[in-house]
């Protein structure tokens, strides 16, 4: 197959100062969790989207200088000369595949932590971190500053050094020192650095020229500026400064990267933004410069891709996450696989606080993050080593990664689903308020799974034990799922709440099958993350007076991490749900709760005539159980094994239902250990030779 000539324009070479991007794809910088401290996986990750056709490729951000430490969060640095080597790896990885490598140099100022190197932190005036933490960031004197360019400097002939083609200067997401002296409410200076736009604009274009000096000859140096930060006067806004600050610096970048501020707001959730949600706020940036221009949207789709070229908007497609779910969508664009290009759903697992930590993970793409540690490619994996036939119980997302996935090794798969529809969670989901995108983890399995001979689906088949028994395959693989608890056991009670045996209290389950409580309903949040805060606007929707009750401090307390928090916040109050936090219910008696704080054990009755309990699951186990007491039928039956995988095993995410699904396909007919270091740790991990004595 051969690419459509409609999208040919994205394959037109773009000249960004001295170097060339080879077409219009451009990783853009994003966190990964790996960094300094996994340098091997960071740079395999990186490689495979090399491979996969982007044309840059970029770093997350890169910490210049100890003061701007950004523990506990694991980034790239570029402290000293001893720090090349790790990103020289990455330079190497992706030079291999043709792209360019881009890095991010950063100073997060008074966004940084310095809880490792317990530095002093650095701002334009005397404030306190943005992280929270209980420490202040000292006022830079000029020294300061000149010691910040000069580290920025070194580390821009670092870079260059490692191999880097294109030199980021960042202002950007609220996290960096040339962005903070832009903010009136950062940068109360009375010197030439603060108060009028061009003194809080002089850093950051002293950094700019710096840089441009320091490696402009052969690097590209790209601005990474946020246009927008939803403050009003309090922070950047693109209907005033922007433009003058873009109009200031027109020519000086090579590039420019715009987007919009703070993260949250940049790396929108699919409920709350939809593909291409910034261009209001950066599509203006073209007409002050010639430069070219990259920036972000959660393009997946090569026609808005097109359109953002043609329309004049951008001239480099910027992606973060569309290029974590899918390493090879540039390559699947170039030769006519529309269709196989896996889209990001929107869901911000990638992205989520222990990401920057721990390494990324995504729901789409089990293999990001595994590329060098379980050797997974995005694309390729071992072929079959027998003539093994597997059923596959349950088409929810484990199931239906599991017989995709075993389906491209060359197994011979039965794939049966009691529902008359495939997608299992993914499926009713994804008809929740915002959830639709969601559907994406099922489509694309299932269009998958449609063009492969050797993968057989039988829809609306409700396997029992005998019927297992009686397909004649020899492996099993139950993905069955789970349900939600109605009793009220969770986190916060470890037995059943009295009352909640009625007949009105509801279950997730019970709200996603169309079953609606009376109102008013009490939502009991015991969960803590979307769940919750989506049935409530179900419910609200539904013209029922909401009352969400969680025994956490704040709503929906793990989306932190997802960057849907204050997304989520915002949504609930403007609904008019009504919001009780630091309660636990301790009873129901069908018309009233009685709830108890938290800490004073202080308690109140709360009028409702139903409750919806979001607590927790029990897995979908039954098949198992029936299957294990006849296992001395296995043998006759030529079964060799039966396998729980995903929510029928432990319930949890999507990411990890498709994770369980990917991997039992990756291990299947693997010796133990065979695939990685020894039999009992499951990855490769970095070896340390003791330093000589
Ligand atoms: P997971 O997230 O682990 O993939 P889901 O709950 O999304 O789990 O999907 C489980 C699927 O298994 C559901 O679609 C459900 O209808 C199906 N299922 C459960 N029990 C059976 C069974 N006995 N036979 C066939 N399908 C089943
Ligand atoms: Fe997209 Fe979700 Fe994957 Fe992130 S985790 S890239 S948001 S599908």
């Amino acid at each position: 197959m051969s690419r459509d000539p409609r999208f040919d324009v994205l394959f037109e070479p773009v000249r960004i100062g001295p170097v060339v991007a080879k077409n219009r794809f451009f990783q853009v910088p994003h966190c990964n969790g790996m960094g300094h401290a996994l340098p091997e996986a960071h740079a395999a990750m990186r490689a495979a989207k090399a491979e996969g056709g982007w044309a840059v490729v970029s770093t997350e951000e890169c910490e210049i200088h100890p003061s701007g430490d950004l523990s506990p969060y694991v980034e790239a640095r570029l402290w000293d000369d001893g720090d090349i080597a790790p990103l020289a790896l990455m330079c190497e990885a992706v030079h291999r595949h043709g792209a360019l490598a881009a890095i991010e140099l950063t100073h997060n100022g008074p966004a940084s932590s310095n809880l490792y190197s317990r530095e002093v932190a650095l701002a334009p005036s005397h404030q306190p971190l943005k992280g929270g933490h209980p420490h202040q960031a000292r006022a830079m004197t000029k020294r300061d500053i000149a010691d910040y360019r000069r580290w920025h400097r070194a580390a821009a002939l670092r870079a260059r050094r490692a191999g880097f083609d294109i030199v980021y200067v960042y202002a950007a997401h609220d996290l960096s020192l040339p962005m903070h002296f832009l903010q009136r409410r950062r940068n109360q200076r009375s010197d030439e650095y603060g108060g009028s736009l061009e003194n809080r604009v002089r850093l950051l274009r002293e950094v700019l020229e710096d840089t441009k000096e320091a490696v402009g000859d052969t690097c590209a140096v790209a601005l990474r500026f946020a246009t927008e930060e939803f403050l009003g006067d309090e922070g950047v806004r693109a209907d005033t400064e922007a433009r003058d600050i873009v109009a200031l610096l027109a020519e000086l970048p090579d590039l420019w990267d715009v987007n919009v501020a703070a993260w949250h707001n940049d790396s929108m959730p699919s409920r709350f933004a939809a593909e291409g949600a910034q261009q209001p706020f950066i599509e203006w940036v073209k007409k002050l410069t010639s430069k070219p221009v990259v920036g972000v949207g959660r393009f997946t789709s090569p026609d808005t891709m097109v359109r953002q070229i043609r329309q004049g908007i951008l001239d480099l497609i910027g992606a973060a996450r569309p290029s974590i779910a899918d390493p090879f969508l540039p390559a699947k664009v170039e030769q006519g696989r529309i269709e196989d290009i896996r889209e990001c759903i929107g869901c911000n697992i990638c992205v989520s606080g222990d990401m920057t930590i721990t390494p990324i993970r995504c729901t789409q793409n089990p293999t990001m993050g595994e590329e060098w540690r379980k050797g997974w490619h995005p694309e390729r994996i071992a072929p079959r080593r027998s003539e093994r036939r597997i059923l596959v119980v349950g088409a929810g997302p484990a199931g239906l990664e599991a017989a995709r996935a075993l389906g491209q090794r060359g197994y011979v798969v039965q794939l049966a689903e009691a529902a008359a529809e495939l997608g299992g969670r993914v499926t009713r989901e994804s008809r929740l308020p915002g959830l639709a995108e969601w559907a994406r983890v099922r489509d694309w399995r299932v269009g998958q799974i449609q063009r492969m001979p050797n993968v057989d689906v039988y829809p609306g088949n409700r396997m029992t034990a005998e019927d297992v028994l009686e397909t004649g395959a020899q492996r099993v693989v139950l993905a069955t799922g789970c349900h939600w608890r109605r009793d009220g056991f969770g986190r916060s009670n470890g037995r059943p709440i009295p009352g909640f045996e009625r007949g009105n209290v509801y279950t997730p389950d019970q709200l996603l099958r169309g079953d609606l409580p009376p109102g008013p309903v009490l939502l009991f949040d015991d969960d803590g993350f979307y769940l919750g805060s989506v049935l409530a606007e179900l419910l609200v929707a539904q013209g029922r007076k909401v009352h969400f009750v969680t025994p956490d401090d704040v709503v929906a307390s793990w989306s932190v991490n997802t960057l849907d928090f204050r997304h989520i916040q915002k949504r609930l109050r403007s609904l008019g749900v009504t919001l009780h936090t630091a309660l636990n219910v301790l009873a129901f008696d069908g018309a009233a709760a009685r709830l108890a704080c938290v800490y004073s054990g202080r308690e109140q009755l709360l009028d409702c005539a139903s409750v919806v309990t979001v607590t927790a699951r029990l897995p979908d186990d039954a098949l198992q159980q029936e299957l294990l007491a006849r296992e001395g039928e296995w043998a006759g039956a030529g079964i060799e094994e039966v396998r729980c995988i995903g929510d029928c095993l432990a319930p949890g995410l999507i990411a990890h239902a498709v994770y369980a699904g990917h991997r039992h396909a990756r291990e299947f007919d693997a010796a133990p250990g065979e695939q990685h270091a020894s039999a009992d740790v499951a990855f490769r991990r970095r070896r340390w030779s003791p330093a000589p004595e």
